[in-house]
């Protein structure tokens, strides 16, 4: 008998998104003529740069010969070209140093924050941020790390920090112990970003409590404050308590290419049963040599193409356009008096409804009024009741139409 994984019953099934589509659909049907902007989706907008684009061919046609056929990737799959043009780029601009055998390149940061926990015992307890990238959770309950979720999709056994209005939707550290907490920075979906003394104060909890932290970095490249850290490395001693994820999804527009990477210190640690401290470097390392087969060579070039003078540039244009699609946001909807938060270094903007109106309801109003769809942030976690996120991932044109409209539809 193939007895099943029961934890996985223990997920709350594919609520938010699905429940949107059906949302979406519903009024699809009973309105076929309606032009809905979609502000609702994480997922870019523009086109690949060309420099990515100039990459990928020359690296097809390079296959296409004898001399340039390449087969399966080197030891942990990732071409030094790449690996140095992320050190360089990344981190040693950033007066941060990271050697070689720390970085692991993969095809996506969503694998890399779901797989990580599995280098970690079934016992370790977690703390996340509420509201929070559903990942974290999703895949520690499949873990059986989690216990029973309750109907609003809290776990028992997982330590929530309710990022408030209060904390400027930054969490700082537990008073108690967990073992691994997962920090997002900048935020999805809030957009707020950790400030330098809030990650000093997460890495000396750490160290303290000898716990781990795995820090997503997936949007640093929004980061336009030139005081805001990118990385967490760039903070004192997190070399021992941290992973880091970043990923070329939303800063170059490789979602649907697929190319990120995990660094994990060569002096990070945890312990065995025994008490003995165990390099966390070398499981991800066989976790990685075990269950994947690298990037394809094509994409790793087309990645490195993005630190090119040309790929920066044309990589960094995108991300403005973003940011000013994101400024129009704040500000259309700011100056109609909403309350608005993020979007000043993060792709969302995260919006209070007006009187408190439940996430939902206000989802339905944008929906069927404005013809705008949105997320609700109670799906992000109940702390995101009363807010919902809008993204700035769209055209110039959708976006203004959309604060137009939704000014019309709230002018009172
Ligand atoms: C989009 C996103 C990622 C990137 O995922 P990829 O698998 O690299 O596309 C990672 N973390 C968060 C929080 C995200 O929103």
């Amino acid at each position: 008998m193939a007895r099943i994984n029961d934890h996985y019953r223990k997920l709350r099934a594919g609520y938010l998104f699905p429940e949107i589509g059906r949302r979406v659909a519903a009024f699809h049907a009973e309105n076929p003529d309606a032009r809905l902007i979609r502000l609702g989706i994480g997922d870019v907008t523009l086109p690949l740069a060309i420099a990515a684009v100039d990459a990928l061919r020359r690296a097809a046609d390079e296959l296409g010969t004898a001399e340039g056929f390449r087969g399966y990737g080197p030891d942990r799959g990732a071409y030094d070209f790449l690996i140095d043009a992320i050190r360089a780029h990344d981190y040693d601009a950033r007066g941060v140093t990271v050697a070689r055998d720390e970085i692991f390149v993969s095809d996506g940061s969503k694998q890399d924050s779901g797989n990580i926990q599995e280098i970690f015992g079934a016992g370790c307890t977690i703390a996340v941020t509420d509201p929070v990238y559903p990942v974290y959770v999703d895949t520690n309950v499949m873990a059986g790390r989690t216990g029973p979720g309750d109907e609003r999709g809290r776990y028992e056994q997982v330590l929530y920090l309710p990022a408030t209005e209060k904390n400027g939707f930054v969490p700082g550290p537990p008073e108690g112990s967990v073992d691994l907490a997962y920090l997002c920075s900048p935020n999805n979906p809030t957009g707020a970003v950790a400030s330098r003394e809030n990650l000093a104060d997460w890495v000396a909890w750490a160290r303290e409590r000898d716990a781990v932290l795995i820090f997503d970095a997936a949007y640093d490249a929004f980061i336009q404050d030139p005081t805001l850290p990118h990385s967490i490395y760039e903070i004192e001693g997190a070399r021992e308590c941290a992973i880091e994820m970043r990923s070329f999804s939303k800063r170059a527009g490789f979602t649907g290419l697929r190319c990120a990477y995990t660094v994990v210190p060569q002096a990070l640690t945890g312990s065995d049963a025994d008490g003995a401290r165990v390099p966390l470097n070398g499981l991800w390392a066989r976790r990685h040599a075990t269950k994947f087969n690298g990037v394809p060579y094509p994409v790793q070039r087309a990645a490195e193409a993005v630190f090119t003078p040309e790929g920066r540039k044309q990589t960094g244009e995108q991300v403005a356009y973003y940011m000013t699609n994101a400024a129009r946001l704040r500000e259309g909807l700011g100056g109609a008096g909403f309350r608005v938060f993020g979007g000043e270094n993060a792709p969302y903007v995260w919006v209070r409804t007006p009187g408190g109106t439940p996430s939902w309801e206000f989802f339905d109003r944008l929906l069927s009024d404005a013809h705008v769809v949105c997320t609700p942030g109670s799906g992000f976690g109940a702390s995101g009741e009363g807010y919902v996120r809008l993204s700035a991932f769209n055209s110039r044109e959708n976006i203004d139409a959309a604060v137009e409209r939704i000014r019309e539809t709230f002018r009172s």
